[in-house]
């Protein structure tokens, strides 16, 4: 079926009342941008519907990218008729045997903006029904429930049809939140943070320590890959690297085995605190699940939290790791998390950390290092990137070292 348009519903934000409009040129903004490969678009962003007319342009492949747009409730693929009733019927024809199974129940449902029309809403239905109960006698028609809805809408500038109603993102469009940092590892918890985080329209920039020759290039590739897993939802995200071999080397030789993790943890969210405010991000998101690990026990989070008064937003707190791992896959991203890359934390992981460290305890023998000093020039060490869907940074091997293992 050749489609003229694709009818685009708003989600959430039709019940934002007057943030209306800045939701609405937000959307308009990250559509344009993650359809930026179809050049003969025209997105027309109305008060209650978006309409982007396809120009000939494929609408599969449209619908595909669209499907990953935050604050789309669901789109219709749509077929614009100028407003006579016989080329009306024929085109609904033509779309119905397109679309609708031979047996299937349908009804035909008509809104109509252009009051001047000369058939009006119900006068619509039944002239529609009447002519498809002739052409098409081996449908059903059914009012509750029906396999299929004809959707007829009388707009000043044409009538538009479609049977087809694809569920889109949901969510709120990406920037309407706000800005925050997102601690990204190289593991399974922390992309899913990030899916979460972009879906309630927060906009994040990518913060990964990563502690060389003790990480490898590869540890650090593949936290910039999970990154372009992400960025199909945003247009890019930016990917800041923070060098931490200084701090975990230092902790490591003046901090007690117990409370190295915990320490480690601190300076982390020191850094991303610092980080956060240096580029005005308001919030920092993680993929800590409470109980799932040492540090992320109740006591654990205490001690580490006392570091900032930032909000710390951690989407996955409350999931199962099979719950977070079906997300993963969902997204993609979980493939690539899987793969034994040892991250910073990994590596100098202590034997037995705390579960439970102790608030004071931490305080004392994090005096043991220079909190300042590795700070400033962990600081002075950052590389911004900014990384799109398109890019790849693990050597193109990957599939075969998937294999090997
Ligand atoms: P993930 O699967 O996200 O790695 P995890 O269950 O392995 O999580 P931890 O390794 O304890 O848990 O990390 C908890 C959180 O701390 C991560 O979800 C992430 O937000 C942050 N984090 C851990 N390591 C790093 C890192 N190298 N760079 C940035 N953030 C990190
Ligand atoms: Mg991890």
């Amino acid at each position: 079926m050749q489609y003229s348009e694709i009818m685009v519903r708003y989600g959430e934000l039709s019940t934002k009342g007057k943030n209306r409009q800045s939701f609405i040129s937000r959307l308009n903004g990250n559509v344009a941008k993650a359809l930026h490969e179809f050049p003969n678009l025209t997105i027309r962003p109305k008060r209650d519907r978006m309409h982007i007319e396809l120009n000939g342009e494929d609408s599969d492949a449209v619908m595909h990218r669209l499907s990953q747009v935050f604050g789309i409730q669901n789109f219709s693929p749509s077929v614009a008729v100028p407003k006579d009733m016989d080329l009306v019927h024929e085109k609904a024809l033509e779309l119905m045997n397109a679309t609708v199974p031979e047996g299937s129940s349908y009804k035909v449902n008509t809104r109509r903006s252009d009051h001047s029309f000369e058939l009006d809403t119900n006068q619509m239905n039944l002239d529609m029904g009447d002519f498809l109960s002739d052409a098409r006698p081996d449908l059903v028609v059914q009012m509750r429930q029906p396999d299929f809805i004809l959707r007829v809408e009388v707009r000043r500038e044409a009538i538009y049809l479609s049977t087809t109603t694809v569920q889109g993102a949901g969510g709120l469009p990406v920037g309407t939140a706000g800005k925050a940092v997102l601690m990204l590892s190289g593991g399974i918890d922390s992309p899913v943070a990030g899916y979460y985080a972009l879906k309630r329209g927060v906009e994040i920039e990518m913060v990964h320590f990563f502690s060389p020759p003790y990480t490898s290039d590869s540890a650090l590739a593949k936290a910039k890959d999970l990154t372009a897993k992400l960025a199909p939802y945003v247009g890019s995200i930016k990917f800041i690297q923070v060098p931490f071999t200084e701090t975990q080397e230092e902790v490591k030789a003046k901090v007690p085995e117990g409370y190295l993790m915990t320490v480690q943890r601190r300076m982390m969210l020191r850094l991303a605190t610092a980080i956060a405010e240096n580029r005005g991000a308001l919030a920092i998101f993680n993929g800590e699940a409470v109980g799932q690990v040492a540090s992320q026990t109740l006591e654990s989070m205490v001690a580490i939290n006392d570091v900032t008064t930032m909000p710390i937003v951690r989407p996955v707190a409350t999931m199962d790791k099979n719950e977070i791992i079906k997300v993963a896959e969902d997204i993609d991203t979980y493939d690539l998390s899987i793969m034994p890359f040892e991250d910073c934390c990994t590596i100098f992981a202590p034997p037995a950390p705390k579960t439970k460290p102790n608030l004071d305890k931490t305080r004392y023998y994090e005096t043991k290092i220079d909190v300042e000093g590795l700070m400033n020039r962990a600081l002075e060490g950052i590389k911004v990137t900014e990384i799109k869907s398109s890019d790849h940074f693990l050597s193109q091997d990957r599939d075969l070292i998937a294999e090997l293992l």
